[in-house]
């Protein structure tokens, strides 16, 4: 059985190499290594991708968050809900524009923002939402969206690790995630599900304003050169690396495939084990793009039995093990613990096995197996 990676991004480049070899070196040789023609192909092919009017590239997911939060023109105390279990950068950007993060708990099924709790969080100072599809999965965007209107927010979802799923709205009609609220966000860190070869990122939009007013704030708030209207920053996507990207792009659907087919052969043979609950999906298959194939083991047995699939060559993540509003950074005393019921038992439960796009069935069996043998 070949070896066990969590992510395997030498075996997927095995199938691609000649392709971004030859991008790779074309770039090299035109020497157009900033702002390069591989970078305006890129975006326009994730534009007509996702259905998004605009998008902005830019050097990687937490400056895409930023730049984000930085165009809707927020003062220092306004209050942006974000939810208490994702990566920090949500609540890092919020902070380090001296805007106020206000933490909410999740959905303990779907482990996405969880609606009642925003709904609870929305005061007169509260500006904006930022939906993170978790894992892959899409957030709750109509309540969301509903929510918002009603009381005048802007809503910024973080895309970062659900790059090509839907949501699909009540009428059936069908978006992608990212491009449902003002404003949508991603990262090509290489673990993503669309993963560049170094540090990448993106914004979409379908607003002309925001988009031009996004565009100027990524190159040091310049909209004619040298002349700087507002505050920027340097954020840019590297040549090199959209000449990757524009090579793996074209196979996004493809690889959001594998992984589905792995995230259904993993619960066809974990189904039964009364010691752990499998991912939910909670939509349609398109709904989720398994970034994460996340368990919940409910046994209390959660820290052993990684200790036991490491021993056995397993690799395994704990994606979070600590709430945000417990990190030292982060912690405010208005949080009650009663307000965090859900983020408090996950991160005891959660347990993200192997999940990219070159698992065979020997390994999936094996990991379950491993799994089954050692929870009974
Ligand atoms: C990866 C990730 C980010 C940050 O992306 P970087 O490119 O590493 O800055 C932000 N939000 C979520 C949910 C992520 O998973």
């Amino acid at each position: 059985m070949k070896k066990i990676e969590m992510v395997d991004l030498k075996g997927q480049y095995e199938h691609i190499k000649e392709q971004v070899n030859q991008s790779i070196l074309e770039t090299i040789e035109s020497t157009m290594f900033i702002n390069g023609p591989g970078v305006k192909s890129f975006q326009n092919q994730l534009e007509s991708y996702l259905g998004s009017k605009h998008v902005i590239p830019c050097a990687n997911g937490t400056d895409a968050l930023q730049i984000a939060l930085m165009s809707l023109g927020l003062k220092p105390g306004d209050e942006i809900i974000t939810a208490d279990f994702t990566f920090a950068s949500t609540v890092e950007v919020i902070s380090l524009l001296k805007l106020t993060p206000v933490l909410v708990d999740v959905d303990p099924q779907t482990f996405n923002i969880d609606i009642p709790s925003i709904e609870k969080a929305i005061g007169p100072k509260t500006k904006a939402i930022i939906p993170v599809h978790l894992f892959g999965q899409a957030a709750d965007m109509e309540e969301i969206l509903a929510l918002a209107k009603k009381n005048n927010l802007y809503v910024i979802e973080d895309n970062a690790q659900s790059l090509g799923a839907y949501y699909t709205f009540s009428d059936g009609s069908k978006k992608k995630t990212g491009t449902l609220g003002h404003i949508g966000t991603t990262s090509f860190f290489p673990s993503k599900n669309l993963g560049a070869y170094g540090d990448g990122g993106a914004i979409f939009t379908n607003d002309d304003d925001l988009a031009h007013i996004i565009r100027g704030m990524v190159n040091h708030g310049m909209y004619t050169r040298y002349q700087h209207d507002v505050v920027g920053v340097n954020s840019r996507l590297d040549s090199l690396q959209a000449a990757i990207l524009n090579i793996k792009l074209k196979k996004l659907d493809f690889y959001n495939d594998s992984r589905k087919v792995a995230a259904q052969k993993y619960n066809n043979r974990l189904i039964d084990c009364q010691k752990l609950i499998t991912p939910h999906r909670k939509g349609d298959p398109d709904s989720h793009v398994y970034h994460q194939y996340t368990l919940k083991i409910i046994n209390g047995k959660r820290d052993s039995l990684v200790k036991h699939l490491n021993e056995k060559g397993i690799p395994c993540g704990i994606y979070y093990p600590i709430p945000l509003h417990l990190q030292k950074a982060y912690t405010n005393e208005l949080y009650k613990p009663e307000d965090f019921k859900v983020t408090l038992e996950i991160v005891n439960q959660v347990v993200s096995l192997p999940m990219h796009t070159e698992l065979d069935d020997d390994q999936i069996n094996f990991i379950t197996d491993t799994i089954k043998s050692y929870l009974v």
